[in-house]
Protein backbone atom coordinates (compact mmCIF):
# COMPACT_ATOMS: atom_id res chain seq x y z
CA UNK A 1 0.00 0.00 0.00
CA UNK A 2 1.91 3.92 -0.84
CA UNK A 3 2.33 5.72 2.42
CA UNK A 4 -0.10 8.42 3.08
CA UNK A 5 0.60 11.84 2.00
CA UNK A 6 1.31 13.12 5.32
CA UNK A 7 4.18 10.58 6.11
CA UNK A 8 5.96 11.26 2.59
CA UNK A 9 5.96 15.02 3.66
CA UNK A 10 7.48 14.51 6.67
CA UNK A 11 9.52 12.32 5.55
CA UNK A 12 10.79 15.32 2.73
CA UNK A 13 11.04 17.52 5.44
CA UNK A 14 8.35 20.12 4.07
CA UNK A 15 7.85 23.09 6.03
CA UNK A 16 5.59 26.21 5.39
CA UNK A 17 8.04 27.89 3.25
CA UNK A 18 5.98 31.08 3.69
CA UNK A 19 6.07 32.07 7.57
CA UNK A 20 7.66 30.50 10.54
CA UNK A 21 7.74 26.95 9.41
CA UNK A 22 5.38 24.69 10.71
CA UNK A 23 5.80 21.37 9.77
CA UNK A 24 3.95 20.88 6.81
CA UNK A 25 3.11 17.03 7.44
CA UNK A 26 1.07 18.15 10.32
CA UNK A 27 -1.03 20.71 9.10
CA UNK A 28 -2.39 18.42 6.37
CA UNK A 29 -3.50 16.16 8.49
CA UNK A 30 -6.45 18.44 9.47
CA UNK A 31 -9.96 17.81 8.04
CA UNK A 32 -11.76 21.59 5.95
CA UNK A 33 -13.75 22.32 3.19
CA UNK A 34 -11.19 24.44 1.92
CA UNK A 35 -7.96 25.42 0.61
CA UNK A 36 -6.54 28.46 -0.18
CA UNK A 37 -2.98 28.90 -2.05
CA UNK A 38 -1.46 31.82 -0.23
CA UNK A 39 -0.25 33.66 -3.94
CA UNK A 40 -0.46 37.43 -2.15
CA UNK A 41 3.15 37.72 -2.31
CA UNK A 42 2.66 40.46 0.56
CA UNK A 43 6.10 41.54 1.45
CA UNK A 44 6.95 44.23 -0.97
CA UNK A 45 10.14 43.16 -3.47
CA UNK A 46 9.46 39.67 -2.79
CA UNK A 47 8.62 37.68 -6.31
CA UNK A 48 9.85 33.70 -5.64
CA UNK A 49 5.81 32.99 -5.49
CA UNK A 50 5.03 34.79 -8.82
CA UNK A 51 8.34 33.83 -10.24
CA UNK A 52 6.79 30.07 -9.22
CA UNK A 53 3.12 30.85 -9.61
CA UNK A 54 4.02 31.61 -13.80
CA UNK A 55 6.91 28.90 -13.94
CA UNK A 56 5.79 26.27 -11.85
CA UNK A 57 2.05 26.74 -11.71
CA UNK A 58 1.58 22.48 -12.81
CA UNK A 59 3.80 21.58 -9.71
CA UNK A 60 1.86 24.01 -7.50
CA UNK A 61 -1.50 22.70 -8.66
CA UNK A 62 -0.49 18.42 -8.62
CA UNK A 63 0.49 19.71 -4.59
CA UNK A 64 -2.65 20.89 -4.77
CA UNK A 65 -4.67 18.45 -5.47
CA UNK A 66 -3.20 16.14 -3.46
CA UNK A 67 -3.66 17.80 -0.46
CA UNK A 68 -7.73 18.33 -1.43
CA UNK A 69 -7.82 14.76 -1.68
CA UNK A 70 -5.86 14.19 1.86
CA UNK A 71 -7.51 16.61 3.76
CA UNK A 72 -11.35 15.73 1.97
CA UNK A 73 -11.40 19.16 1.12
CA UNK A 74 -14.27 20.18 -1.95
CA UNK A 75 -12.27 22.76 -3.32
CA UNK A 76 -8.66 24.48 -3.88
CA UNK A 77 -8.62 28.65 -4.50
CA UNK A 78 -5.38 29.66 -5.94
CA UNK A 79 -5.34 33.42 -4.17
CA UNK A 80 -3.25 35.96 -7.02
CA UNK A 81 -3.37 39.53 -6.71
CA UNK A 82 -4.65 40.87 -9.91
CA UNK A 83 -1.54 43.08 -10.75
CA UNK A 84 0.29 40.42 -11.90
CA UNK A 85 -0.55 39.87 -15.12
CA UNK A 86 1.72 37.15 -16.14
CA UNK A 87 0.59 34.79 -13.51
CA UNK A 88 -2.67 35.57 -13.45
CA UNK A 89 -3.08 34.22 -17.07
CA UNK A 90 -0.89 31.03 -16.17
CA UNK A 91 -3.05 30.29 -13.52
CA UNK A 92 -6.43 30.98 -14.89
CA UNK A 93 -5.54 28.44 -17.54
CA UNK A 94 -3.84 25.69 -15.38
CA UNK A 95 -6.48 25.76 -12.68
CA UNK A 96 -9.03 24.01 -15.47
CA UNK A 97 -7.46 21.04 -15.33
CA UNK A 98 -9.95 20.20 -12.35
CA UNK A 99 -13.09 21.39 -11.63
CA UNK A 100 -12.40 21.60 -7.43
CA UNK A 101 -10.03 24.41 -8.40
CA UNK A 102 -11.08 28.18 -8.55
CA UNK A 103 -9.24 31.14 -9.04
CA UNK A 104 -9.54 34.36 -6.49
CA UNK A 105 -7.89 37.55 -7.80
CA UNK A 106 -6.95 39.59 -4.81
CA UNK A 107 -6.47 43.47 -4.34
CA UNK A 108 -3.31 44.98 -4.12
CA UNK A 109 -2.74 45.96 -0.62
CA UNK A 110 -0.46 45.01 2.37
CA UNK A 111 -1.22 42.40 4.35
CA UNK A 112 -3.01 40.63 1.66
CA UNK A 113 -1.11 37.42 2.59
CA UNK A 114 -2.01 37.70 6.24
CA UNK A 115 -3.97 34.08 6.93
CA UNK A 116 -6.69 36.09 8.74
CA UNK A 117 -6.75 38.61 6.45
CA UNK A 118 -7.29 36.23 3.35
CA UNK A 119 -9.74 33.77 4.75
CA UNK A 120 -11.77 36.87 5.08
CA UNK A 121 -11.14 38.56 2.12
CA UNK A 122 -11.47 35.17 -0.25
CA UNK A 123 -14.32 33.63 1.93
CA UNK A 124 -15.43 36.32 4.00
CA UNK A 125 -15.19 34.13 7.76
CA UNK A 126 -13.76 35.29 10.18
CA UNK A 127 -10.78 33.42 12.13
CA UNK A 128 -10.66 33.38 15.63
CA UNK A 129 -8.95 36.06 17.91
CA UNK A 130 -5.41 33.87 17.97
CA UNK A 131 -6.95 31.25 16.17
CA UNK A 132 -6.14 29.28 13.35
CA UNK A 133 -7.59 29.32 9.50
CA UNK A 134 -8.27 25.56 10.41
CA UNK A 135 -11.02 26.07 13.28
CA UNK A 136 -13.30 27.75 10.27
CA UNK A 137 -12.80 24.82 8.03
CA UNK A 138 -9.50 26.29 6.17
CA UNK A 139 -6.20 25.15 5.27
CA UNK A 140 -3.83 27.65 4.01
CA UNK A 141 -0.79 26.79 1.97
CA UNK A 142 2.16 28.43 0.79
CA UNK A 143 2.99 28.42 -2.93
CA UNK A 144 6.45 26.73 -2.84
CA UNK A 145 5.11 24.53 0.34
CA UNK A 146 2.93 22.98 -2.49
CA UNK A 147 5.56 22.33 -5.40
CA UNK A 148 7.50 20.89 -2.10
CA UNK A 149 4.61 18.34 -1.71
CA UNK A 150 4.33 17.68 -4.98
CA UNK A 151 8.17 16.31 -5.06
CA UNK A 152 7.43 15.12 -1.23
CA UNK A 153 4.94 12.76 -3.23
CA UNK A 154 7.44 11.50 -5.55
CA UNK A 155 9.89 10.65 -3.05
CA UNK A 156 12.07 13.81 -3.18
CA UNK A 157 13.09 15.87 0.18
CA UNK A 158 13.09 19.84 0.46
CA UNK A 159 16.73 20.76 -0.52
CA UNK A 160 16.33 24.02 -2.50
CA UNK A 161 14.83 27.09 -1.60
CA UNK A 162 13.33 29.81 -4.82
CA UNK A 163 14.24 33.26 -3.30
CA UNK A 164 14.61 36.70 -4.36
CA UNK A 165 17.75 39.19 -3.91
CA UNK A 166 16.93 42.88 -4.49
CA UNK A 167 17.37 46.28 -3.09
CA UNK A 168 21.09 47.37 -3.33
CA UNK A 169 22.52 44.67 -5.41
CA UNK A 170 23.59 44.87 -9.16
CA UNK A 171 21.74 42.69 -10.86
CA UNK A 172 18.04 41.78 -8.27
CA UNK A 173 16.67 38.27 -9.22
CA UNK A 174 14.66 35.16 -8.81
CA UNK A 175 16.89 32.32 -7.62
CA UNK A 176 16.62 28.55 -7.30
CA UNK A 177 19.51 27.86 -4.18
CA UNK A 178 20.53 25.13 -2.06
CA UNK A 179 19.00 25.67 1.56
CA UNK A 180 22.30 26.08 3.45
CA UNK A 181 23.97 28.34 0.98
CA UNK A 182 25.66 31.60 2.51
CA UNK A 183 23.78 34.40 1.71
CA UNK A 184 26.95 36.54 0.78
CA UNK A 185 27.67 33.56 -1.80
CA UNK A 186 23.68 34.83 -3.03
CA UNK A 187 24.28 38.53 -3.22
CA UNK A 188 27.58 37.82 -5.58
CA UNK A 189 25.41 35.74 -8.14
CA UNK A 190 23.15 39.28 -8.41
CA UNK A 191 26.73 41.21 -8.99
CA UNK A 192 27.33 42.55 -5.62
CA UNK A 193 26.24 44.70 -2.98
CA UNK A 194 26.11 48.12 -5.30
CA UNK A 195 26.77 50.15 -1.59
CA UNK A 196 29.60 50.22 0.30
CA UNK A 197 28.09 49.88 3.75
CA UNK A 198 25.19 47.78 3.69
CA UNK A 199 22.81 45.69 5.94
CA UNK A 200 21.49 41.81 4.98
CA UNK A 201 17.47 41.39 5.51
CA UNK A 202 16.38 37.72 5.66
CA UNK A 203 12.64 38.34 4.09
CA UNK A 204 11.04 41.28 3.55
CA UNK A 205 11.49 45.03 4.56
CA UNK A 206 8.28 44.63 6.75
CA UNK A 207 8.63 41.35 9.12
CA UNK A 208 12.56 40.17 7.96
CA UNK A 209 14.93 39.99 10.14
CA UNK A 210 18.28 41.89 9.89
CA UNK A 211 21.49 38.95 9.48
CA UNK A 212 24.45 39.20 11.70
CA UNK A 213 26.97 38.85 8.96
CA UNK A 214 27.11 37.64 4.75
CA UNK A 215 27.92 34.67 6.38
CA UNK A 216 24.80 33.18 7.50
CA UNK A 217 22.90 30.62 5.17
CA UNK A 218 19.60 30.58 3.26
CA UNK A 219 17.12 28.63 5.47
CA UNK A 220 13.84 26.75 4.79
CA UNK A 221 11.57 29.40 5.33
CA UNK A 222 13.82 32.43 3.59
CA UNK A 223 11.89 34.13 0.97
CA UNK A 224 14.23 36.45 0.15
CA UNK A 225 17.55 38.43 0.83
CA UNK A 226 17.36 42.35 0.41
CA UNK A 227 20.30 44.12 0.63
CA UNK A 228 19.46 47.80 2.04
CA UNK A 229 21.93 51.03 3.10
CA UNK A 230 22.83 50.71 6.76
CA UNK A 231 21.56 54.20 7.14
CA UNK A 232 18.12 53.28 5.81
CA UNK A 233 14.91 53.78 7.80
CA UNK A 234 14.14 50.00 7.15
CA UNK A 235 17.57 49.27 8.57
CA UNK A 236 17.58 51.57 11.53
CA UNK A 237 13.99 50.14 12.82
CA UNK A 238 15.25 46.78 12.64
CA UNK A 239 18.19 47.57 14.74
CA UNK A 240 17.08 49.74 17.55
CA UNK A 241 18.30 48.99 21.01
CA UNK A 242 15.47 47.87 22.65
CA UNK A 243 15.99 49.68 25.75
CA UNK A 244 16.64 52.83 23.83
CA UNK A 245 12.90 51.98 21.95
CA UNK A 246 11.56 51.43 25.88
CA UNK A 247 12.52 54.90 26.86
CA UNK A 248 11.57 56.87 23.25
CA UNK A 249 8.49 55.22 23.90
CA UNK A 250 7.97 56.78 27.01
CA UNK A 251 8.40 60.00 26.02
CA UNK A 252 7.62 60.61 22.47
CA UNK A 253 4.33 58.57 21.99
CA UNK A 254 1.35 61.49 21.38
CA UNK A 255 -1.78 58.97 21.85
CA UNK A 256 -3.18 59.42 18.14
CA UNK A 257 -4.37 56.28 17.66
CA UNK A 258 -3.17 55.94 14.22
CA UNK A 259 -1.42 52.15 15.12
CA UNK A 260 -4.88 51.00 16.26
CA UNK A 261 -7.05 52.63 13.27
CA UNK A 262 -4.60 51.27 10.76
CA UNK A 263 -3.90 48.17 12.40
CA UNK A 264 -5.26 44.85 10.38
CA UNK A 265 -5.78 43.09 13.01
CA UNK A 266 -7.81 45.82 15.16
CA UNK A 267 -9.84 45.99 11.46
CA UNK A 268 -10.70 42.69 11.15
CA UNK A 269 -12.64 43.42 14.96
CA UNK A 270 -9.99 41.73 17.23
CA UNK A 271 -9.23 43.09 20.71
CA UNK A 272 -5.88 44.32 19.57
CA UNK A 273 -5.52 47.99 20.35
CA UNK A 274 -1.70 48.83 20.15
CA UNK A 275 -2.03 52.31 21.12
CA UNK A 276 -3.47 50.97 24.74
CA UNK A 277 -0.55 49.07 24.89
CA UNK A 278 1.53 51.89 23.74
CA UNK A 279 -0.05 54.25 26.32
CA UNK A 280 -0.03 51.19 29.30
CA UNK A 281 4.06 50.59 28.30
CA UNK A 282 4.71 54.10 28.37
CA UNK A 283 3.32 54.91 31.73
CA UNK A 284 4.52 52.02 33.34
CA UNK A 285 1.01 51.01 34.21
CA UNK A 286 0.30 48.15 31.61
CA UNK A 287 -2.55 46.12 33.58
CA UNK A 288 -3.09 42.44 32.77
CA UNK A 289 -6.10 43.12 30.82
CA UNK A 290 -4.40 45.00 27.98
CA UNK A 291 -0.95 43.60 27.68
CA UNK A 292 -2.71 40.60 26.71
CA UNK A 293 -3.77 42.09 23.32
CA UNK A 294 0.05 41.86 22.68
CA UNK A 295 -0.78 38.24 21.84
CA UNK A 296 -2.88 39.07 18.70
CA UNK A 297 -0.45 41.29 17.22
CA UNK A 298 0.52 39.66 13.75
CA UNK A 299 3.82 41.45 13.95
CA UNK A 300 3.38 42.71 10.45
CA UNK A 301 4.56 46.29 10.92
CA UNK A 302 2.21 48.55 9.46
CA UNK A 303 1.79 50.46 13.22
CA UNK A 304 5.69 51.04 12.84
CA UNK A 305 6.68 51.67 9.31
CA UNK A 306 3.26 53.06 7.48
CA UNK A 307 0.96 54.38 10.73
CA UNK A 308 3.07 56.03 13.71
CA UNK A 309 3.66 59.83 12.79
CA UNK A 310 6.38 59.62 15.80
CA UNK A 311 8.67 56.71 14.39
CA UNK A 312 7.85 54.20 17.22
CA UNK A 313 7.31 50.83 16.93
CA UNK A 314 4.21 49.18 18.63
CA UNK A 315 5.20 46.01 16.94
CA UNK A 316 8.22 45.46 19.02
CA UNK A 317 6.65 46.52 21.63
CA UNK A 318 4.29 44.01 21.30
CA UNK A 319 6.59 41.50 20.43
CA UNK A 320 8.73 42.25 24.21
CA UNK A 321 5.44 42.28 26.03
CA UNK A 322 4.56 38.87 23.79
CA UNK A 323 7.84 37.11 24.94
CA UNK A 324 6.98 37.77 28.66
CA UNK A 325 4.14 36.45 28.44
CA UNK A 326 4.64 33.33 26.83
CA UNK A 327 7.20 32.81 29.20
CA UNK A 328 5.31 33.33 32.00
CA UNK A 329 2.45 30.45 30.17
CA UNK A 330 0.04 33.12 29.34
CA UNK A 331 -2.25 32.51 26.35
CA UNK A 332 -5.20 34.54 24.60
CA UNK A 333 -8.41 33.98 26.68
CA UNK A 334 -11.07 34.43 24.16
CA UNK A 335 -14.65 37.08 25.37
CA UNK A 336 -17.40 35.77 24.27
CA UNK A 337 -18.72 38.81 22.32
CA UNK A 338 -19.26 38.34 18.24
CA UNK A 339 -16.09 39.69 16.32
CA UNK A 340 -17.26 42.34 13.47
CA UNK A 341 -15.59 44.25 11.41
CA UNK A 342 -14.77 47.65 11.69
CA UNK A 343 -16.32 50.46 9.91
CA UNK A 344 -14.13 51.90 7.42
CA UNK A 345 -11.78 48.55 6.82
CA UNK A 346 -11.87 48.92 2.87
CA UNK A 347 -11.11 52.55 2.86
CA UNK A 348 -7.91 52.09 5.42
CA UNK A 349 -6.38 49.22 3.52
CA UNK A 350 -2.74 50.21 2.54
CA UNK A 351 -2.27 50.37 -1.05
CA UNK A 352 1.27 48.24 -1.64
CA UNK A 353 2.94 51.36 -3.85
CA UNK A 354 1.75 53.84 -1.44
CA UNK A 355 3.72 51.27 1.42
CA UNK A 356 6.96 51.24 -1.09
CA UNK A 357 6.99 54.78 -1.02
CA UNK A 358 7.00 55.44 2.93
CA UNK A 359 9.45 52.87 3.16
CA UNK A 360 11.79 54.60 0.89
CA UNK A 361 11.83 51.33 -1.56
CA UNK A 362 9.73 52.61 -4.77
CA UNK A 363 13.16 53.01 -6.73
CA UNK A 364 14.11 49.23 -6.15
CA UNK A 365 13.01 46.54 -8.77
CA UNK A 366 9.55 44.58 -7.08
CA UNK A 367 9.27 42.00 -10.22
CA UNK A 368 13.05 41.11 -10.97
CA UNK A 369 14.07 37.83 -13.67
CA UNK A 370 13.93 34.52 -12.83
CA UNK A 371 17.64 33.20 -13.29
CA UNK A 372 17.76 29.16 -13.63
CA UNK A 373 21.82 29.22 -13.30
CA UNK A 374 22.34 26.07 -11.34
CA UNK A 375 23.85 27.21 -7.95
CA UNK A 376 26.56 25.47 -6.62
CA UNK A 377 27.75 26.44 -3.35
CA UNK A 378 31.36 25.58 -1.86
CA UNK A 379 29.94 24.53 1.40
CA UNK A 380 26.26 24.84 2.97
CA UNK A 381 25.27 25.31 6.34
CA UNK A 382 22.19 23.83 7.33
CA UNK A 383 20.72 24.93 10.52
CA UNK A 384 19.17 21.91 12.30
CA UNK A 385 16.28 24.26 13.43
CA UNK A 386 14.47 25.98 10.40
CA UNK A 387 11.09 25.42 11.37
CA UNK A 388 8.41 25.47 14.18
CA UNK A 389 8.99 22.56 17.38
CA UNK A 390 12.23 20.94 18.16
CA UNK A 391 15.35 21.23 16.22
CA UNK A 392 16.50 18.01 14.00
CA UNK A 393 19.02 15.37 15.76
CA UNK A 394 21.96 14.74 13.35
CA UNK A 395 22.32 11.39 12.18
CA UNK A 396 25.79 12.12 10.15
CA UNK A 397 28.78 12.61 12.00
CA UNK A 398 32.03 14.48 10.66
CA UNK A 399 33.86 13.35 8.11
CA UNK A 400 30.89 11.42 6.06
CA UNK A 401 30.52 11.74 2.68
CA UNK A 402 27.04 12.51 1.73
CA UNK A 403 24.87 13.16 -1.85
CA UNK A 404 22.33 15.56 -2.39
CA UNK A 405 18.93 14.38 -0.51
CA UNK A 406 20.41 11.94 1.96
CA UNK A 407 18.95 12.70 5.28
CA UNK A 408 21.27 14.24 7.58
CA UNK A 409 18.50 15.39 10.63
CA UNK A 410 15.51 13.65 11.93
CA UNK A 411 12.77 14.06 14.05
CA UNK A 412 13.62 13.77 18.07
CA UNK A 413 10.85 11.16 18.75
CA UNK A 414 7.42 11.81 18.91
CA UNK A 415 8.03 15.60 18.93
CA UNK A 416 6.71 18.48 16.37
CA UNK A 417 9.80 18.86 13.56
CA UNK A 418 10.68 18.55 10.65
CA UNK A 419 13.97 16.53 8.76
CA UNK A 420 16.60 17.85 7.28
CA UNK A 421 18.79 16.88 4.31
CA UNK A 422 21.75 17.50 2.16
CA UNK A 423 21.81 19.45 -0.11
CA UNK A 424 24.75 19.47 -1.92
CA UNK A 425 26.95 16.87 -2.43
CA UNK A 426 29.94 17.03 -0.12
CA UNK A 427 31.68 15.84 3.50
CA UNK A 428 29.89 16.58 6.45
CA UNK A 429 33.06 19.09 7.97
CA UNK A 430 31.14 19.84 11.03
CA UNK A 431 28.34 18.63 13.17
CA UNK A 432 27.48 21.37 16.37
CA UNK A 433 24.23 21.45 18.19
CA UNK A 434 22.83 23.98 16.05
CA UNK A 435 24.09 23.06 12.50
CA UNK A 436 25.60 20.86 10.07
CA UNK A 437 28.32 22.12 7.77
CA UNK A 438 29.07 20.08 4.24
CA UNK A 439 32.09 20.89 2.45
CA UNK A 440 31.10 20.45 -1.69
CA UNK A 441 32.89 17.82 -3.71
CA UNK A 442 32.29 19.05 -7.06
CA UNK A 443 35.39 21.50 -7.20
CA UNK A 444 35.28 23.63 -10.01
CA UNK A 445 32.13 24.92 -9.84
CA UNK A 446 31.69 27.38 -6.95
CA UNK A 447 29.22 30.01 -6.44
CA UNK A 448 31.22 33.25 -8.23
S1 LIG B 1 0.71 55.93 16.18
FE1 LIG B 1 2.61 56.26 17.34
S2 LIG B 1 2.28 58.17 18.45
FE2 LIG B 1 0.25 57.51 17.71
S3 LIG B 1 -0.60 56.29 19.42
FE3 LIG B 1 0.45 54.86 18.09
S4 LIG B 1 2.53 54.68 18.93
FE4 LIG B 1 1.62 56.54 19.82
S1 LIG C 1 2.35 44.90 14.01
FE1 LIG C 1 1.10 46.66 14.55
S2 LIG C 1 -0.32 46.89 12.88
FE2 LIG C 1 0.50 44.80 12.73
S3 LIG C 1 -0.90 43.51 13.92
FE3 LIG C 1 0.67 44.20 15.34
S4 LIG C 1 -0.15 46.03 16.29
FE4 LIG C 1 -1.36 45.65 14.45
Amino acid sequence: MPAALDELIRKAGVVGAGGAGFPTHVKVQAKVDTVLVNGASCEPLLASDIVLMEHEAASMLHGLVRVLDHTGAARGIVCVKGKHRGAVAELRRAVAVDDRLTFFELGDFYPAGDEHVLVNEVLGRTVPEAGLPLQVGVLVANVESLCNIDRAAAGLPVTHRFLTVAGEVRTPLVLRVPVGTPVGDIIALAGGATVRAFRIIDGGPMMGRVLADSDQPVTKTTSGILVLPDDHNVVRAKVMDPEKLRRFTQTVCCQCTMCTDLCPRYLLGHSLHPHKLMRGFGTQLLTGEIAREALLCSECGICEKYACPMLLSPREINAQIKQELRAKGIRWQPGNAPMQLRALRQERKIPTSRLLERLGLAAYHSHPAYDTREVRPSRVILRLQQHIGAPAVPVVARGEIVTTGDLIGDIPGQALGARIHASIDGRVTSVTETAITIESTNRGLPCP
